[in-house]
């Protein structure tokens, strides 16, 4: 297909004179911004060490999956992979675009089988994708084992990496270059706070990088967006020690929540959350709720049976989500 074109993509940046795309000449954010992102994405780039023609930016992390389906996959013929349990959006997305979605269960443990996933693979299976550290299981699993599928699977491995800043396990990113059939997402939702933007990235081999650019929407980003992200890359020491709090308050939480008699199980995590199960969860759900907490019920979900998703907070808010616990269970 061919691309939308802007009369902008003619010039580069520059003192012009725009009375090309119908705008408002006065105000503050009257301008269209740039379709590609070019300033948050150079910044970006620097940090995890590609070049900007293998990034895709997008209204949070959501929308890089949308695309990548929407690229990779032949509606009514071609169909995803993906692990069970994980991410519900990866379900969503297949429907919405109308495209088989296949499952694989994870082992007990919540590690998976690279021999059951790969045996999953049909004629018509154009992608694979692996959330790591996985949602709502908490668990990454290990770079090799994902980077083994890569290896062995021709269509796209699609590597959610919403939760990697958390886990300490090595980003996929580091093996772009050798791979061509390799998709990283990641956001900045999650570690770098700013759910409320809509920002996230897909990193990827330049052509498809480069494909996706042509079927995304020219402002899928906007320009307040773009701007917040350029201001927040600059400290990437304040990122460090807000992940660093979150990870401590998050084993301090765990532990914590692990003396409490109801409680069968408190999962190990690499996330900014943790699984625990425990018989009583639906009045533990509801008596958190009456104490104005929410937590995130698992009940139903494969192999989450009982289960509760609890997202660490700040180390008060973990401090009143554990004494309420406390007192649930006396
Ligand atoms: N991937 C995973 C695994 C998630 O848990 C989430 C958010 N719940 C997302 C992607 C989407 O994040 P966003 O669209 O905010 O970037």
């Amino acid at each position: 297909m061919e691309a939308y074109s802007a009369a902008r993509d003619l010039v580069s940046k520059g003192d012009y004179v725009f009375l090309d795309a119908n705008e408002n000449p006065f105000g503050t954010w009257n301008r269209y911004p740039d379709p590609l992102q070019i300033d948050p994405k150079t910044i970006l780039a620097k940090i995890k060490g590609v070049e900007v023609a293998n990034m895709v930016m997008g209204n949070g992390s959501d929308e890089i999956l949308d695309l990548v389906y929407r690229v990779a996959c032949n509606p009514q013929k071609d169909e995803a992979l993906s692990l069970a349990p994980s991410y519900g959006m990866y379900y969503t997305l297949a429907n919405l675009n109308d495209v088989k979605f296949n499952e694989v269960m994870l082992n007990e443990d919540f590690s998976f089988s690279t021999q059951r996933l790969l045996n999953a693979v049909t004629p018509n299976t154009k992608m694979i994708i692996i959330c790591s550290p996985n949602n709502p299981t908490g668990i990454a699993y290990p770079t090799e084992q994902i980077i083994e599928v890569v290896k062995n699977f021709k269509g796209l491995v699609v590597v959610d990496e919403a939760y990697n800043d958390f886990s300490g396990v090595e980003s996929c990113i580091n093996y772009l270059k050798d791979y061509d059939n390799l998709v990283v997402i990641q956001t900045f939702s999650k570690a770098w706070g700013l759910a409320s933007l809509r920002a996230g990235v897909g990193y990827m081999s330049k052509e498809l990088a480069a494909m996706i650019n042509k079927v995304k929407l020219p402002y899928n980003m906007d320009g307040f967006t773009q701007k917040s992200l350029v201001e927040k890359l600059q400290d990437v020491e304040g990122f460090k020690r807000t992940v660093k709090l979150l990870v401590s308050e998050r084993d301090r939480f765990m532990a914590n929540v692990a003396t409490l008699p109801y409680i069968e199980k408190v999962f190990r995590s690499d996330a900014n959350f943790f699984m625990i199960r425990t018989a009583k969860h639906k009045e533990l759900q509801q008596y958190m709720i009456n104490n104005g907490v929410i937590l995130r019920s698992r009940h139903g979900m494969p192999m989450c049976d009982n289960c509760i998703r609890i997202t660490v907070g700040t180390p008060e808010q973990n401090d009143l989500a554990f004494r309420l616990m406390q007192k649930f269970g006396k």
